[in-house]
């Protein structure tokens, strides 16, 4: 009896608190409702993310960057258009009212995903989803600058060794040393029994990894000359522990990995300047040497080349599309064919005439011939006769073909870089290499001239990269790898 009347004294206290405080609530929310303007009567107070200023941000670049106007800006943070900005001011977002904590920018990688992102950030993948305004997944494609959101109080993350073959996401988490259940929460899994082993998998860690891959063995993807444009050169570099066999396949591009030595294969591979501007799937499949294969798909933006369009071209019908012309095509086709393993290059290339910027037509611009509406390309780069009339070897190669009187290109040159990557010269008056001779870069290997389907003298110079025309100025501005 003792105990029960303790019991229903313990029992009735809160409830009496409990109504007091009901009534004292209701009081205080009262006299708010009361002193609120009615637009805000009912609803919670609403939240905004913040972008933390760095150096050179400007009110109206901000604005712009979060699709906010200036005025909505200034107003939700209190400013006036003559407000100075200091690096580290935090500034509220009017435009995401209702998402919380610090926005950041960052460019996707590859094996990025929205459900990558949203466990490495933690942040509601339908938070990402509104303030990048995403409507399908191919706008998540490599290099693609996007919003992200971090809770303020949320660890850093890394990504968890990826999961084997048969293997479950909880032996993963115990393996990693760290409480499953935390893991199974962060990774936003319902079951840790359940996991995919092409899946990214996150834990918290000191400091934060952008790396989003989860192919056993592999540890690096590197897609490089990003944003992409039409006639452009491409480099797939990837690092792996074990042996593993690669494959990519891009706008139906498909690079040839080549064995470059401490675990490291390269891939080069070069866009039509013809092909269409858009979001293209980038294909990857690795096999290990069990014989297990991972694949995954990611997207990659093509650009414009933003290239000219000549005037259309009036010339002897009798000389375009001749059986010498197809039959000069594809010998020299065949002749840049071949991918050798050995990168004979390194770092930038020299301009291969006397005058690098003695440019008479640029790669890439549109021609027509005779109003016929097929469209072709300039598939090089002409250097006319400014300065002098030396042709050098703007890398390290090996000379893949000589060849002299051709109908379109006269005498021509053809240059072995390794990998892939081989030069052309035509229009020569003069050859000075012979086939098989290994050049150095700056070598003189002929002279300027005006020789085959030419209207002055000039050096046609050609980059082809598994036998696709590429941008030759890409090469004399940038250095591969
Ligand atoms: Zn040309």
């Amino acid at each position: 009896m003792v105990n029960l009347s303790i019991d229903m004294t313990d029992y009735t206290k809160p409830k009496t608190l409990s109504r007091l405080c009901l009534l004292a609530t209701l009081l205080v929310a009262t006299l708010l409702f009361a002193a609120l303007p009615t637009g805000f009567v009912g609803a919670q107070a609403t939240t905004y993310p913040e972008y933390v200023v760095v150096p050179g941000d400007t009110l109206s670049w901000i604005a712009l960057r979060f699709d906010s106007t200036l005025d909505d800006l200034l107003a939700i943070n209190g400013l006036t258009d003559t407000s100075m900005l200091r690096p580290g001011d935090r500034l509220k977002i009017p435009s995401l009212a209702g998402l919380q904590g610090i926005l950041t920018t960052e460019y996707v990688a590859l094996g990025s995903s929205l459900t990558s992102l949203s466990r490495r950030s933690q942040a509601e993948p339908a938070d990402l989803i509104r303030a990048n305004k995403l409507t399908s997944p191919s706008e998540l494609f490599i290099g693609r600058e996007i919003i992200m959101t971090h809770l303020e109080d949320t660890p850093m993350m890394t990504t968890m060794a990826s999961l084997k073959t048969g293997q479950s996401f909880m032996e993963a988490s115990i393996l990693s040393g760290q409480n499953t259940w935390t893991l199974t929460e962060l990774n936003r899994l319902k079951n840790p029994l359940r996991g995919l082993p092409m899946d990214t998998y996150y834990e918290p860690s000191d400091v934060e990894s952008p790396n989003n891959l989860a192919i056993p063995g592999v540890k690096e993807i590197l897609v490089d000359n990003l944003p992409l444009l039409q006639g452009d050169t491409f480099l797939i570099e990837v690092s792996s522990d074990e042996p593993v066999i690669v494959a990519a396949d891009l706008a139906g591009i498909q690079p040839v990995f080549v064995d470059m030595g401490g675990g490291v294969q390269m891939g080069y591979g070069g866009i039509n300047a013809l092909t269409d501007v858009g979001v293209y799937p980038l294909t990857m499949e690795f096999t290990n040497s069990e014989g297990a294969t991972y694949r995954f798909d990611q997207y990659v933006m093509i650009s414009s080349g933003n290239f000219a369009t000549d005037q259309p071209l009036q010339v002897d019908p009798a000389s375009v599309g001749t059986d010498d012309e197809k039959a000069e095509n594809a010998k020299f086709k065949e002749v840049v064919a071949p991918v050798t393993p050995l990168q004979q290059w390194s770092g930038l290339w020299y301009s291969p005439a006397q005058d690098a910027d003695c440019i008479i037509s640029s790669f890439g611009s549109r021609r027509t011939y005779n109003n016929d509406p097929s469209l072709y390309y300039h598939t090089g780069l002409d250097l006319g006769y400014c300065q002098g009339v030396d042709v050098y070897a703007p890398a390290g190669g090996t000379v893949a073909g000589v060849f002299p009187d051709q109908v379109v290109r006269g005498n021509a040159i053809v240059i072995d870089h390794g990998l892939g990557v081989y030069t052309t010269y035509m229009h020569l008056s003069q050859i000075l290499v012979a086939v098989g001779d290994v050049v150095r870069p700056g070598q003189l290997i002929g002279i300027i001239g005006t020789t085959g389907r030419s209207t002055g003298p000039h050096l046609h110079f050609e980059v082809n990269v598994h036998g696709t025309p590429v941008n030759p100025l890409t090469w004399l501005r940038r250095a591969f790898p």
